[in-house]
């Protein structure tokens, strides 16, 4: 998909991509969360692995975003 305002080079785009993912990942996770705690519903635990683990993803991709320009200058 092209995008009009790339000026980033394409790994970066790539990872930058991936990091938005993530944090919309946990974000998400966390609104269901919220649902559960308001419904009075279950599977806290299960919920708590979930964030925990896309946390850890985001972070993951953050430090690799940074490293590429770190890197690469870019
Ligand atoms: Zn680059």
């Amino acid at each position: 998909m092209p995008r009009p305002e790339a000026k980033l080079c394409f790994p970066k785009q790539q990872l930058l991509d991936a990091f938005l993912q993530a944090v919309h990942e946990v974000v998400e996770l966390q609104d269901q969360q919220m649902t559960h705690f308001v419904e009075g519903g279950g599977g806290f635990e299960r919920i708590d692995l979930a964030i925990e683990a896309a946390r850890k993803k985001r972070d993951t991709a953050r430090r690799l975003y940074v490293l590429h320009f770190t890197a690469d200058g870019c």
